[in-house]
């Protein structure tokens, strides 16, 4: 027996608006396109939205690190910090993602984790934002995400293992429809790594989008199978902004004379300086060491604006967005700079999302965090 309609919506990490028409990407088989607002931020605070329809505001995760000592569960671990000699060799990447591994176990962390660049000695100040795997039954806390919003209306669905590479979850989604599903939510993320070093090399990019369409189209084949009417609907986070230029913002502020965990606390991700003012002269060196960089302070309406305004500040006192192209190196999130980044400001021209379907759009998707409510409305009409 076939299922009337078989939904599949297909996140495509980076998968921005601009590039989607500078390459024509699928105009034929996905005719009805938007471009679509991304959540400030980068994967760590759009996956979350589009997971559960909610802001930064109201789930909580922008960066993956915050400043929050006193919520640290790094605070044995970051203890034995002087043992991990020498620094250089703690640094890097390999070690560093095997480290991240045993953590991981250790601390029983479900979500995506990984240190990155972050020094071992800061951990005792920071807090951890995604503990837990956010695509699983009630991997949001008391928030319903797909995953237990789906289940609590009784629909046949699939969502991807975002563990899986992106074959492996194209495959997986073809054995769920196999198995009777008629929903599915399909996660693929290589298509941002291809991005952060080849955005200059539009041979690469072409040759993955080509590749990308042919893992779409056998999907497509195969729902068709299954069902009367296969709705395919493709959806990204964010674009890829070329780089510009780099600061060193951790230096200036280090040669600044204040004391981290005493008079400030900071999260550097790649594209904002996220500050943390312990007193009041905190404050005041900052925004003095700030005015030399290319960027500036959100300020209270833009924080709500881009949803991201809380009244805790558990995302900073103060925000510090890089203008665009421009990248921190050394970050908490590297050491060195990328061909191409995410997470600056939204009216960026290569910051927007897209969303591309072969149904017609409604007129109010304007922004990431409005996929949870067009794939749960698309749900329940199965
Ligand atoms: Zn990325």
């Amino acid at each position: 027996m076939k299922h009337k309609t078989i939904e599949i919506f297909l996140f495509i990490d980076a998968l921005g608006w601009k590039i989607v028409n500078d390459h024509g990407f699928l105009t034929d088989m996905l005719p009805f396109r938007k471009k679509v607002d991304m959540q400030f931020g980068y994967s760590s605070s759009a996956i979350p939205t589009i997971l559960s329809g909610k802001t930064p505001a109201e789930h909580g995760h922008l960066g993956l690190f915050r400043f929050a000592p006193e919520k640290s569960p790094f605070k044995v671990f970051s203890r034995l910090a002087w043992l991990f000699k020498p620094e250089s060799f703690w640094n890097r990447g390999r070690v560093r993602h095997h480290l991240s591994k045993l953590l991981k176990k250790f601390y029983g962390f479900t979500g995506y984790f990984q240190l990155y660049r972050m020094p071992l000695w800061k951990l005792k100040y920071m807090d951890y934002c995604e503990k837990q795997d956010l695509f699983i039954a009630h991997g949001m806390g008391d928030i319903a995400n797909l995953h237990d919003t789906l289940r609590a209306k009784g629909v046949n669905f699939h969502i991807s293992d975002w563990h899986l590479s992106d074959d492996e979850n194209f495959s997986a989604a073809q054995q769920a429809i196999e198995n009777g599903k008629n929903f599915l939510f399909v996660y693929t993320a290589s298509f941002d790594g291809v991005l952060h070093d080849h955005i200059h090399d539009e041979t690469v990019i072409k040759a993955k989008l080509e590749a990308i369409k042919l893992q779409i189209e056998a999907l497509y084949r195969k729902a068709e199978k299954f069902a009367e009417n296969v709705h395919f609907t493709v959806f990204s986070d964010h674009g890829m902004t070329p780089l510009a230029g780099t600061v060193d913002i951790m230096q200036a502020i280090k040669m600044s004379g204040l004391i981290f965990g005493e008079d400030y606390g900071a999260c550097f991700d790649s594209t904002m300086a996220r500050f943390y003012y312990l007193n009041e002269k905190a404050k005041v060196v900052i925004a003095d060491v700030m005015k030399g960089f290319p960027g500036h302070f959100l300020s209270c309406e833009e924080e709500k604006k881009y949803k991201i305004y809380r009244e805790d500040r558990a995302f900073g006192d103060g925000i510090f967005i890089l203008d665009a192209g421009i990248q921190i190196v050394p970050s908490d999130m590297g050491s060195k700079a990328l061909n191409g980044m995410h997470g600056f400001i939204p009216e960026n021209e290569h910051s927007p999302a897209a969303i591309l379907s072969n149904i017609s759009l409604p007129e109010n998707i304007e922004h990431v965090s409005d996929y949870f409510n067009l794939m749960t409305e698309r749900a329940e009409k199965l």
